[in-house]
């Protein structure tokens, strides 16, 4: 199925030639219509969908709510620019984001277009607000492709390539990554932040932003107390702890927010991709006294928090709260695990299986391989580095390639580029979950 039908393949001769070369696509099929679980492409042909657009349609493509909302809403009126006519949909989706992100204080949300536009604004209010500029990020790190972001963003290639320059006071630290370093959360917390410490000086730091669980640097989970050690440390140092919740957000990972499963209230938190069910809406949330730091005309835009987009948003919110999508998230991950797990034990190539809820991955990896020892001894953290962990980033395209094959629409992430992640809509049904497990076995054979 990797070869494109025929209207595939007439659609992919005018795209290159209308479309820039840098803009690719994983796969050459072109697509007609999309559900909760599948995509069918313009030649008639169906995938099982573990994408979800990256992490966007956890309420399904084309969810009957969402579509109603978009319609009903394009009706009313399609823009007015909230800075210039407000309406009640913008305020509606902050009081929603106000109340479900973590965190009992007092708080304010802003809109945005898209992940990257929600991030750089979080850097705005930090900056803002502590009158501080460094702002600390991590190994693997991805949050966005906007010259700010791709300076927050760890890897050079793709998305940083002779992209430069990029923005100033970026420092990055050592991730808690522990299938590589080894370490418990409170001793790679106590690495980065000497490293902060010497390097940046602690009353510099205006912000300490990370995702909870990484997304494109490795679906990379800390090691437990990785992340309250650094937002205590923040808190101390009055610099601001700041969640990218973006790729973990909107039950992904078996509870509205990833922060909740330590128990973090961040300072300031960032949405995007999952909240509206696959139209362009995200949202920066955070402390009302910092996010209201910022003078009148200091944020906006002219689409963010587009009317369309909100009310996508908030018939998506309704749908997660309904259906309850963190339970889904949860009930999928019991299905996924085992199988996964059986699968590592079968295959000596999988060196690690991790996530949460529905945020799940495949480390792939050369059997019996010593560790890249080099990278991680510069940093002086190989002790517990695991034995075989060489990354295997040709299986990995291998796997994914025969899942493609197979009908299995599978995503690859990583530094190295050797993690499968498994990223299905929260609405799933048993019954093809099990199908997609199934396919995927094939793919690993
Ligand atoms: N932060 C994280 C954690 C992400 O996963 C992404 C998108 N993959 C972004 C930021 C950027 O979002 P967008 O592509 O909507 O700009």
């Amino acid at each position: 199925m990797t070869m494109p039908g025929e209207h595939s393949a007439d659609l992919h001769k005018r795209r290159s030639a209308a479309v820039a070369r840098g803009v690719s696509s994983m796969i050459s099929s072109y697509v007609d219509h999309a559900s909760g679980g599948t995509l069918s492409d313009v030649d008639g042909r169906e995938w099982i969908d573990l994408a979800a657009g990256i992490a966007v349609t956890n309420v399904g493509n084309s969810n009957p709510k969402v579509v109603e909302a978009v319609r009903r809403q394009a009706e009313r009126f399609t823009h007015t620019c909230f800075m210039i006519a407000p309406y009640e949909g913008y305020v509606a989706v902050c009081e929603q984001l106000n109340a479900l992100t973590p965190g009992s204080f007092e708080k304010r949300s802003a809109l945005f277009n898209s992940g990257a536009e929600a991030v750089e604004n979080a850097v705005k209010v930090a900056r803002h607000a502590t009158g501080r500029r460094a702002v600390v990020v991590f190994d693997h790190a991805y949050h966005g492709r906007t010259n700010l972001t791709m300076a927050l963003t760890a890897k050079d290639m793709p998305y940083k390539h002779g992209f430069g320059p990029f923005a100033g006071e970026i420092y990055r630290v050592p991730m808690s990554y522990p299938f590589r370093d080894g370490l418990a959360g409170p001793d790679a917390a106590a690495l980065a932040i000497g490293l902060i410490e010497k390097q940046v000086g602690a009353d510099q730091v205006a912000a300490v932003l990370i995702e909870p669980i990484q997304g494109e640097g490795g679906f990379v989970v800390p090691a437990p107390g990785f992340l309250p050690s650094l937002a205590a440390w923040a808190r101390a140092n009055g610099a601001l702890f700041v969640a990218d919740e973006i790729q973990t957000g909107f039950c992904r990972t078996g509870d509205w927010f990833a922060s909740t499963h330590e128990g973090l209230e961040p300072d300031l938190v960032t949405t995007a991709k999952g909240i509206a069910g696959g139209l362009p809406l995200a949202g920066l949330t955070g402390r009302a006294e910092l996010m209201d730091a910022v003078h009148p005309g200091g944020l906006g835009g002219t689409y963010g928090g587009n009317p369309i987009a909100c009310a996508a948003g908030l018939a998506a919110i309704e749908t997660m709260r309904e259906l309850d999508l963190a339970a889904a998230a949860r009930r999928i991950e019991s299905v996924m695990l085992p199988r996964l797990r059986e699968f590592q034990q079968r295959y000596q190539y999988i060196g690690d299986v991790r996530g949460r809820g529905a945020m799940l991955a495949l480390e792939i990896v050369v059997p019996d391989s010593a560790p890249p020892g080099r990278l991680t001894a510069e940093r002086g953290w190989a002790k517990g580095a695991a034995l075989g962990a060489t990354p295997d980033a040709a299986k990995t395209a291998e796997i994914q390639r025969r899942a493609h094959t197979a009908g299995l629409l599978l995503l690859t992430c990583g530094t190295y580029g050797n993690v499968i992640r498994f990223l299905p809509p929260l609405v799933m049904d048993d019954p093809t979950l099990e199908r997609a497990l199934d396919l995927l076995e094939f793919a690993l054979q």
